[in-house]
């Protein structure tokens, strides 16, 4: 009874008496009866790839896995990056005893990133500036036509982890501050990557990391996550809903703790939540050497042994990654204290994704064909295309954007304006003439008798004080100043290996600030720069939020690329130039200072107090983003009464009251006005993307679930309680009456 409390079941699992009998369910009982318990564990097992172990200096576990494969104990690698790696893999695992096929997992966050040659979409949370769903989901589809062609099958994406500080160097992987945001991208990111059929699935998602690593105390990286369960339950598990409801089929639980409990040994995240209240049927998987941080970091566990029994009986079913995993768990069950049947669900659970990926009737790519997939011309078109639609223009004092195509002479410099750091983390070294460069971008956008003057400053952490006096007088003359600055780019080393330890890193897992300030002198180069009186534009490309308190004040026009991408630069040139008018929106507001945090928009009503030495208001808010047009809203219709259980429809009209032709994205807000337990002062409800011409209308409708409204009671039961409920859109606001 201990135990079956402790799995929060009856004891007895989905595998061992499926509801359903299917095809691929009898196909995998048959498999079970046939492998032993050293076979079934070694499913649980997923290994980083040789050639990756041989380039981080682990030969020797490269070694082994060849006899390991031999004897099929091995389910899954992670970071095979090329197709004859994959077919080779295979083949190995091929000639074990029952030939099971091998299922590889990879870190396509924005697009199959991680390998040379492929599309490198914006990051998430550029992807999350676009409020465009369907893009998302285009995105992910490509993403997964690029997985399967070099014989990759499943993506560590999307990442639901709901954003509150900044801080954490992981942000630019989230789709940000808002539960609704971060869900309907999860779920498009979903659908995208595993396509309409889960009996077929295109490619497998992974939701990530399950749960609470967005909110770290400190903002440090697998920091402890201590929040209410009301606020659990009504921002930071939603996403996850959403992505389980929307089919995903596995699942990586997180690093950190919450509320004392860390989630590889959370029965109740794992299982009782998972599965049991949202019917999850796929797998679980650690995130890297998590099992272990129970042992050696959390302390909850006393030994390996005891880390990994508390991890597999919570509801983990594979281990990420190495060794010193099946060993221990063979002995565990042995002894009698990880019940026989757990493996035999945990590898049920693993084998049924493999055969709904097809695995068991084609494991091989044709590797000659992998070239002419990654990158094709038509995934390059959509990366374009999101790219544009992410950039957040922040400011534009005096309408000096969009520049002209024909000036004299444009200054362009700063340590971004000719890196990669817009390719953002997760990726592997690009070839030069797939990226475009910021830089490249505004020399292909200019008239043929433009000069572009570009001072490189170095790098981050490089700029001298001769690199600034010559940025200052390159200004001088010319007619406009463009100043890329941000965080800084990913390094590499020889081998094109991401070296994580690197200082000058401002960004990614495990880079952490402190400080949310351009770091280095990048600040003293836009302040050399505008005090030569040239007007002068900065453009950001960065993951996370900066305060930038100066250049808002004193640069009148800034744009946010954040990570844009592999053709990135092309698109703020278009946007730079007028070619595209921009229409990102923030999905995450920009502090002021650190000293603010948290500033996300979606907080409680008494969360607005003031500071002697600082304002209350972040310098840009969630939503904030300007345009080259202007629209106009009008004619905002609210019910004037639903009933409990009523969808509430809302109606506005939107007209482009501009000269040119331009997207706009429609923020609708909620408030409940009077609740029993505090709750947002407002709360996004609904967002749409619609595209104008110049006079334009259109009346924009959005549906609100009645469950949109629900709220967690004092009692913590999940109601919605009567009363009045204000929408605001566009400026506009009306209030309905709940009976
Ligand atoms: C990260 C995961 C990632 C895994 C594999 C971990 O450090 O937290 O997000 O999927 O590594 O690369």
């Amino acid at each position: 009874a201990l135990l079956a409390s402790l799995l929060g079941c009856g004891g007895r699992s989905e595998t061992t008496a499926p509801p359903s009998g299917s095809l691929e369910d009898r196909q995998v009982r048959a498999l079970l009866d046939r492998m032993t318990l050293e076979e079934k564990v070694g499913q649980m097992n997923q290994y980083i790839a040789p050639i990756y172990a041989r380039s981080i200096d682990s030969p020797d576990l490269a070694e082994k896995l060849d006899d390991l494969l031999a004897r099929g104990l091995v389910g899954s690698f992670l970071f095979v990056t090329d197709a004859e790696e994959a077919n080779a893999l295979q083949e190995k695992a091929s000639r074990a005893r029952l030939g099971i096929p091998l299922i590889f997992g990879i870190d396509a966050v924005h697009g199959l990133a991680p390998v040379r040659g492929a599309t490198i979409f914006p990051t998430p949370i550029g992807m999350a500036a676009t409020f465009d769903d369907d893009l998302v989901e285009r995105s992910a589809e490509i993403t997964a036509h690029e997985m399967r062609a070099t014989g990759m099958h499943w993506a560590f994406s999307p990442v639901l982890d709901v954003a509150r500080d900044p801080r954490w160097g992981r942000t630019a992987e989230t789709f940000g501050e808002d539960p609704l945001v971060v869900a309907t991208m999860g779920r498009a990111t979903v659908r995208g990557l595993q396509g309409p059929d889960r009996s077929r699935l295109r490619t497998l998602a992974c939701l990530k990391h399950f749960l609470g690593p967005g909110v770290p105390l400190g903002g440090r990286n697998m920091g402890p996550v201590d929040v209410s369960e009301r606020t659990l339950r009504g921002a930071f598990l939603p996403p996850f809903q959403a992505g389980v409801a929307a089919g995903a089929l596995s699942v990586m639980a997180a690093y950190n703790d919450v509320n004392g409990v860390p989630s590889h040994a959370s029965d109740e995240l794992l299982t009782r939540i998972l599965r049991r209240e949202w019917g999850f049927r796929g797998f679980v998987v650690s995130d890297w050497e998590g099992i272990e941080m129970l042992h050696t970091t959390h302390h909850v566990a006393a030994s390996q042994k005891d880390a990994i029994r508390q991890a597999v009986l919570a509801g983990v079913d594979m281990h990420m990654h190495g060794e010193g995993f099946s060993e221990p768990l063979l002995e565990l069950v042995r002894e009698g204290t990880v019940p026989a049947w757990r493996i035999d669900e945990a590898a049920g659970r693993i084998l049924r994704v493999k055969h709904a990926l097809g695995l068991f009737e084609q494991r091989y790519v044709d590797a000659s064909r992998a070239s002419s997939v990654l990158a094709a011309p038509g995934h390059l078109t959509v990366a374009l295309e999101a790219a544009r639609k992410s950039i957040v223009l922040l400011r534009n004092e005096g309408n000096r954007l969009p520049l002209r195509k024909n000036l004299k002479k444009i200054l362009v410099t700063g340590p971004n304006a000719d890196n990669t750091a817009l390719l953002g983390d997760w990726s592997a070294p690009q070839p030069a003439e797939n990226v475009i460069t910021v830089l490249e971008g505004i020399r292909a956008a200019v008239s043929p008798a433009t000069e572009v003057r570009f001072v490189n400053p170095g790098r981050v952490f490089e700029e001298t004080d001769e690199a600034l006096a010559r940025a200052a007088e390159q200004a001088r003359d010319a007619d406009v100043a463009i100043v890329v600055l941000g965080e800084n780019e990913t390094r590499y080393d020889e081998a094109g290996v991401l070296d994580r330890r690197r200082r000058e890193r401002t960004g990614g897992e495990g880079a952490d600030r402190a400080d949310l300030t351009l770091v280095g002198r990048q600040l003293e180069l836009v302040q050399a720069v505008v005090a030569t009186g040239t007007p002068t534009v900065v453009v950001l490309v960065n993951g996370r939020p900066l305060a930038i308190p100066w250049i808002a004040e004193n640069v009148p026009a800034v744009l946010e690329a954040f990570e844009p991408g592999l053709v990135g630069g092309r698109a703020v040139a278009e946007v730079l130039f007028g070619d595209v008018s921009p229409s990102g929106r923030l999905p995450i507001s920009i502090p002021r200072s650190v000293g603010q945090l948290p500033v996300h928009y979606n907080h409680p009503p008494s969360a607005e107090g003031a500071y002697v030495d600082e304002s209350s208001a972040p310098l840009y808010a969630f939503g904030h983003g300007l345009s080259y047009t202007r629209f106009v809203y009008s004619h905002l219709r609210v019910p004037e009464r639903i009933r409990q259980g009523e969808a509430a429809w809302v109606s506005v009209i939107v007209r482009n009251a501009g000269p040119r032709e331009a997207d706009e994205v429609v923020l609708m807000f909620v408030s409940d006005v009077v609740s029993s337990v505090t709750r947002p002062v407002r709360q996004l409800a609904g967002f749409q993307r619609v595209r104008l011409s110049p006079g334009e209308s259109r009346v924009v409708h959005f549906r609100i679930p009645f469950d949109a409204l629900a709220l967690h009671d004092r009692r913590m039961a999940r109601v919605v309680e009567p009363g009045r409920f204000e929408v605001s859109i566009g400026g506009l606001s009306r209030s309905w009456i709940l009976e």
